[in-house]
């Protein structure tokens, strides 16, 4: 067996597997090497169906009776019901909302099961249990990390899905560690690193994540999986920074009075942070290479500002004479504002207006949908529509030193006469290559800043932004009141809607989250509790607020179908905006004091927290209703989204809370589960991000090290 052959050249696979692997991107020996158990159990003990008492946990193995399929409480709830007899009796079984592993399962069949005993008036029963030797039960002991496991070797327990089980991957992995594939994949980790932090080598570290012997050696291999995660992916930030580097970029002369006179006519006065973030921009530009920056800051903490600021420096620079080693005496440097939507850059444009419309520097607005251009010459105070070609030729020549804009300005056919400084918002929403395709075209790149309003913790940041120096606005503008954050119980949900309608008798807006899109497929577990944006809007209309105009917003709405909606509400024209966790980042709608959301703890906290910024905008008093569906664990959560105003507080905390329970199986930010815990230990990271940077100062271009060049390349390729 070759770890690089296809798994069906190994493994006799039906379709329904076929498509489970599929879907969980397994197709080679290799995949299966790394499709890691998400965690371990203790082996439960076996015992006969006639010794079972209540509250025990087991695994009992019978013939399966009685099967039956039935709705239960008002058919909100899908139930199963079964009968399990062995030599020694029998105990009832009942599934409830587990269609799926309930389908799993054949009258008259073999079954192992394992669960809880429990008793109620007609006897003991098994519920909600799992079926297969290795299956997905674990014990209330079950942990990932950190506890010694007892007598009894640990479970590998691994994500199932419709098609393959737990055991599945068991048993497969026995059946390629067996025929010794993972020996010949080759070490890429450099051998000093091991050494070093007493890391085990690739093959160990294999055997040791899917047959450990004890908690020690699966917390030995996901060390090293983790750290190694966490290091490639610091190596290909820093790589992608190290060559942005040794491009030739503008030399910028900041005239300080001119900026303090620019600031000065502002409506408001700078925050600490605001300062202090002007300053670090400034001072880049002077260092004569190319600056590459994140600005982070909650919504509302003024990042447009130190956009403005720092681009008014650029653009009453001059640019540079290489011929005769000066700054030339006429002409302008340029800046371009680049925002994910066209709503977003329109706004943006309006801003940059307001900020620049004393001087005399021209401002240019570049979406799908038409260019525009301040100010018109007909009416000096107003911007004007201009054709596409006009503007490209006024900005190839450097007659307009300020282009605002959405990915259209990326594009090959806009060309810039010296754009030194480029601006981009919410850059979350661009990939790392759109990034530097804008860099390339000229030979000089220019000083790059992106701005999120997305809090997210130091570690992650330090990982996933390896390659930007971090800005952070940590400081709200004087004045702002925090939104009103009240954390509803079902019973008082109509006094919130009342709440609400009071804001709205106001002339004000109110947005309401929805976890989910359509009304969701009632065979999924859990489905029916979840709150839809179209059931929801619907509901809303007709039961609590049929006066006001409501409208629905996701992501699966065409995007000019989303701006036009989003238009609407800007406008005024919509009251109530039902949506998914998509809306609009950075959307300014300072009439909107009211957002509802739904199906709470199905967010993050972070997430939550940005949610809620979508009120800050506004200096009226905004409030913020949770709707939480469940009570217990999640409402600590949420309490403190109720207690902190700080979205990097949140953000920190976010990342402790993920427990194991939390596992999504899913990438977030591009990160596995497991590189995930890495994030979480400061540590770890600091040793992965300095490792590379000293690999990469010894050999820059990896010569030396074909093997971490080559899974670097593989990698890069997982992550965009
Ligand atoms: P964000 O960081 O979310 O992009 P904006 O730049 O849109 O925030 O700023 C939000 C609002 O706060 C704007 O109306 C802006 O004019 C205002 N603002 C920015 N800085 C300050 C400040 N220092 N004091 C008062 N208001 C400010
Ligand atoms: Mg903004």
């Amino acid at each position: 067996m070759h770890h690089e052959d296809a798994l069906e050249k190994h493994f006799r696979l039906i379709k329904q597997q076929k498509a489970a692997l599929k879907k969980l991107g397994i197709e080679t020996v290799l995949d299966l090497l790394y499709h890691f158990p998400t965690r371990y159990g203790e082996v439960l003990a076996r015992k006969n169906i006639a010794e079972l008492t209540k509250g025990d946990e087991v695994a009992v193995s019978g013939r399966l009776l009685k099967l039956e399929k039935t709705r239960a409480f008002r058919k909100k709830m899908s139930m199963t019901r079964a009968v399990l007899e062995d030599q020694s009796g029998k105990i009832r079984i009942v599934w409830f909302n587990q269609p799926y592993l309930a389908k799993m399962m054949h009258e008259g069949s073999l079954v192992e099961l394992k669960g809880k005993v429990g008793e109620d008036k007609n006897g003991l029963y098994l519920a909600n249990p799992t079926s297969g030797s290795t299956g997905s039960f674990v014990s209330a002991k079950g942990t990932l990390l950190g506890e010694k496991a007892g007598d009894g070797a640990l479970e590998p327990i691994y994500s199932e899905s419709r098609g393959v089980s737990s055991r599945w991957f068991y048993y497969a992995l026995k059946k390629v560690l067996a025929a010794n594939a993972h020996k010949e994949i080759e070490e890429y980790l450099p051998e000093a690193i091991l050494k070093k932090y007493h890391l085990p080598s690739l093959s160990t570290a294999l055997v040791w994540v899917h047959q450990p012997k004890d908690m020690g050696n699966a917390e030995a291999a996901r060390k090293r999986f983790a750290f190694e995660e966490v290091f490639f992916i610091q190596l290909s930030r820093q790589k992608a920074r190290q060559e942005y580097k040794t491009h030739e970029t503008f030399p910028v002369k900041v005239a300080d009075e001119a900026a303090a006179e620019f600031t000065k006519r502002f409506p408001f006065e700078l925050t600490h942070s605001q300062n202090d973030a002007v300053h670090a921009i400034l001072d880049d530009f002077c260092k004569g290479k190319p600056m590459t920056r994140l600005l982070e800051g909650d919504v509302g903490s003024g990042k447009t500002a130190v956009a403005a600021i720092t681009a008014h420096a650029i653009v009453t620079s001059r640019p540079f004479d290489h011929a005769e080693g000066k700054l030339q005496d006429f002409g302008n440097l340029q800046a371009a504002i680049m925002a994910p939507t066209e709503i977003l850059a329109r706004q943006h444009f309006a801003s940059f207006i307001d900020l620049f419309s004393h001087l005399p520097i021209q401002i240019g607005l570049i979406t799908g949908s038409g260019c525009y251009k301040f100010p018109s010459k007909v009416h000096p105070g107003d911007a004007t529509s201009i054709s596409r070609s006009q503007l490209l030729k006024w900005v190839a020549n450097g007659e307009i030193p300020i282009v605002v804009g959405t990915h259209a300005l990326i594009q090959k056919h806009v060309k810039f006469k010296d754009l030194a400084y480029v601006v981009i918002d919410e850059q979350h929403r661009f990939g790392t290559m759109q990034r530097f395709e804008l860099v390339r075209k000229d030979k000089r790149v220019p000083h790059l800043l992106s701005m999120t309003a997305t809090p997210i913790p130091r570690t992650l940041a330090l990982t996933i932004y390896g390659d930007l120096d971090l800005t952070l606005l940590s400081e709200m503008p004087k004045g702002r009141k925090p939104v009103a954050t009240h954390i509803v119980p079902p019973q008082e949900r109509t006094g919130a809607y009342e709440k609400a309608r009071e804001e709205l008798k106001e002339g004000r807006q109110v947005y309401v989250i929805c976890p989910r899109i359509d009304e969701p497929d009632p065979e999924k577990e859990r489905a029916l509790l979840v709150k839809s944006v179209k059931e929801e809007a619907k509901r809303l209309k007709k039961d609590v607020f049929p006066e006001y105009a409501i409208e629905i917003l996701h992501s699966k709405m065409k995007s000019k179908e989303r701006e036009d909606v989003m238009q609407k509400f800007l406008n005024k024209e919509v009251q109530i905006l039902v949506a998914t966790s998509v809306i609009e980042v950075g959307v300014n709608v300072p009439n909107a004091t009211v957002i509802i959301i739904e199906g709470a703890e199905r967010f993050g906290l972070a997430q939550l927290h940005q949610l809620r910024g979508r009120v800050l905008r506004s200096t009226h008093q905004a409030y913020c209703y949770v709707f939480p569906d469940t009570k217990g664990a999640a409402l600590a959560r949420l309490h403190a989204l109720r207690d902190a105003n700080n979205g990097f507080e949140l953000a920190e905390l976010d990342l402790r809370l993920r427990g194991a329970g939390e596992l999504s199986g899913k990438k977030q930010w591009g990160i596995s589960d497991l590189g995930m815990e890495a994030i979480q230990n400061l540590k770890m990271v600091e040793a992965a991000r300095a490792e590379a940077a000293a690999l990469l100062d010894e050999d820059p271009v990896l010569a030396e090290h074909p093997l971490i060049a080559k899974h670097l390349t593989t990698e890069e390729t997982h992550w965009e």
